[in-house]
């Protein structure tokens, strides 16, 4: 299968830079996959589970949280605001995170602004639990 270059980072740096046959990952309208040869194209990423197959074929899944993805004459850019491959995800944190983020939800007295981001936490811990289940 045909391959293409890729490059993933995020605030923190490089994290991946390689040959690969496929990008799977969440934009903010839908699941999309890129191969090689994919038009110019450039979206903004929602949040979820996204994946690399590399060139021998191995799939390698990561927790997806924000960002943008551009595939620019051949060459595709992911720079994520938090991208965390499936073997670097600590589950016990993210269920720790689920829980303190349900019982805030679960109190009243939030404003609609602190509702919505602790909707986003919760979010962000599931689908960090999804990745790794
Ligand atoms: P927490 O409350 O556990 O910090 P969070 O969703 O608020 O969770 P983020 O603000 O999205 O965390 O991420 C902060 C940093 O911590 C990022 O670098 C992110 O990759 C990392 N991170 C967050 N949760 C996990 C996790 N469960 N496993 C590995 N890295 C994580």
């Amino acid at each position: 299968m045909r391959t293409f270059p890729l490059r993933i980072g995020t605030p923190d740096g490089l994290l991946y830079e390689g040959e690969v046959e496929r990008v799977i990952c969440r934009t903010m309208t839908g699941d999309l996959a890129v191969l090689a040869g994919h038009c110019n194209f450039c979206t903004a990423l929602g949040m979820g589970e996204a994946a690399v197959v590399l060139e021998d074929g191995t799939r390698k899944k990561a927790a997806c949280i924000g960002g943008m993805l551009s595939m620019m004459d051949g060459v595709c850019r992911l720079l994520a605001t938090t991208w965390e491959w499936e073997e670097d995800i600590d589950v016990a944190r993210a269920k720790a995170a689920q829980k303190r983020a349900e019982e805030k939800l679960s109190a009243s007295g939030l404003s609609e602004k602190e509702y919505r981001m602790v909707e986003a936490k919760l979010h962000r811990a599931l689908v960090r639990i999804g990745v790794k289940g």
